[in-house]
């Protein structure tokens, strides 16, 4: 059942807050051995909370929200509730406070936080201190990441929406690896608070769903401006469910699609040939194709590559033993506690960016690193900028190949890096993208994003409900493996 379906199902009272949440409850209990999706699971918590929703819906005072089940990435703080942000230097770390994200979901029901890449670093999932999540369609196989226990419990039925964040393609990615509508809105039009950080200036809170309708009805509970994140202005929320419905065609629409990411190198042919039908697609439902050229995207991740690790530098610097988490116990001196509590502590990938950035933004450095890579990212905006007075919309690849193997990628960082290759360009220029599915290449899932400019939000959804409801006809089912 998708969120919608569900809402309706609560409503009319076919279905119990309860009865609904203990089934999800059983299939993550059946599940979570073999895909680890979940780092901790909130059975507890979500009874009360089932119950508490279900006497709100009797009484009829319940909100567009209370009832639906959910999972969050491990990087919302939950007050109450172990967030580790899947580091060992923050195992059994409990917030005093939630997320803006997650108090918003107040009345719904949360079922567990989810596993990811430490700190939101990496593309696959396998960066997490609590063990790989799997892909639901090939146990082998990523579910992408690194918002990937997220993705893979939407795709296994585990949950109907969970949280995810992108600050480089984090839930565009491993929503096309598993097959579901992956939505990262403009930067900012969710609040940040209470989300722990990796590079500030790029993070995006976003939603995975099984349709468009389902984030575009979420889209409208979580907007807005929040006094607690400066980086949320006061732009109108639109009711984006309504700026869907009804929509059957793209006339007057004009989709750029970018050269330059058609021509790089690696990008499986099959994928591309895929994203080529879905041209047609678009044109047969009205819309005008248009080549466009976005000349400064390809120096994309380079640029990312050394703003992110700047930012996560800075930001993983509260990780020290004193105010979060665990401290190591050998250390004698004060000196010792940092040191010895953050070797312990992080991971390779975390250490690594942490070392880079450091390098990055020190003196003599700067300019020709940091300083030079913040110009190529003002370029880059520009270029989308210019590109969307032309178009309304744009329609790219999000990933260059399909979910790798496990372990096939993950001792070589800039093969990894080599993923993101679709998905952070639009992450630079922070305006809004939406993964969605388009079937199988040899049994394994695929996606287009579409992009709009900055919050456009109705714009974008409109458009890829569209798509995905005119591409369902002829869509290929293949079974999950689980
Ligand atoms: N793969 C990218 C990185 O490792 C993006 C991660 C993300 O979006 N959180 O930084």
């Amino acid at each position: 059942m998708n969120l919608l379906d569900i809402r309706k199902k609560l409503d009319s009272k076919e279905i119990s807050v309860l009865e609904l949440t203990e089934q999800y409850l059983e299939r993550i209990s059946d599940t979570n051995a073999t895909l680890n999706s979940f780092i901790t699971v909130t059975a507890e918590h979500a009874r009360e909370r089932a119950t508490h929703a279900q006497a709100e819906i009797d009484a009829g005072q319940h909100s567009a929200l209370t009832g639906i089940p959910y999972a969050a990435k491990d990087l919302f703080c939950t007050r109450g509730i172990q967030t580790t942000g899947a580091s060992k230097i923050l195992k059994g770390y409990i917030p005093p406070y939630s997320a803006t994200a997650i108090e918003k979901c107040h009345d719904a029901v949360l079922l567990g936080k989810t596993n990811m890449d430490e700190f939101a670093m990496g593309s696959s999932t396998e960066h997490s201190a609590y063990g790989p999540t799997k892909n639901p369609y090939d146990l082998e196989r990523v579910p992408g990441g690194t918002s990937g226990g997220s993705s893979a419990a939407v795709a296994a039925g585990l949950v109907p929406f969970a949280f995810g964040t992108d600050t480089g393609g984090s839930i565009r990615q491993p929503a096309s690896f598993c097959n579901i509508v992956g939505f990262k809105p403009t930067y900012g039009r969710i609040s940040r608070y209470g989300v722990m950080p990796t590079a500030s200036s790029f993070d995006t809170v976003g939603v995975f769903t099984q349709t468009v309708a389902d984030s575009a009805f979420l889209l409208h509970e979580l907007a807005g401006h929040d006094p607690l994140d400066a980086t949320t202005p006061d732009v109108a929320v639109d009711d984006y469910l309504a700026a869907v419905h009804g929509a059957t065609d793209l006339k007057g629409v004009r989709i750029g699609i970018p050269k330059e990411y058609f021509s790089v190198e690696g990008f499986d042919p099959a994928i591309k040939k895929k994203c080529e039908a879905v041209i047609a697609l678009c044109e047969r439902l009205g819309a005008t194709i248009q080549e466009i050229s976005l000349p400064n995207t390809p120096y994309s991740l380079a640029a990312y590559y050394i703003l992110n690790p700047s930012e996560v530098s800075s930001n993983l610097a509260r990780y020290d033993g004193m105010q979060y988490g665990s401290r190591a116990a050998d250390a004698t001196t004060l000196e010792e506690v940092f040191v010895k509590t953050r070797e312990q502590g992080f991971g390779p990938e975390a250490k690594r960016r942490i070392m880079i950035g450091t390098f990055c933004l020190s003196s003599g450095y700067y300019d020709a690193y940091y300083k030079k890579a913040q110009q190529v990212r003002t370029l880059v905006k520009q270029d989308f900028e210019h590109a969307l007075q032309i178009v309304d919309i744009i329609l790219a690849p999000v990933s260059p190949v399909l979910p790798f193997k496990i372990g096939e990628r993950s001792n070589d960082p800039v093969e990894m890096y080599l993923a993101d290759i679709f998905t952070l360009p639009v992450s630079l220029a922070g305006i809004p993208a939406l993964s969605l599915p388009i079937g199988f290449v040899n049994r394994l899932p695929t996606s287009v994003q579409f992009i709009a400019p900055q919050f456009q939000e109705s714009r974008l959804l409109r458009v890829a409900h569209v798509v995905e409801q005119a591409a369902a006809l002829d869509r290929e089912h293949i079974p999950l493996a689980i």
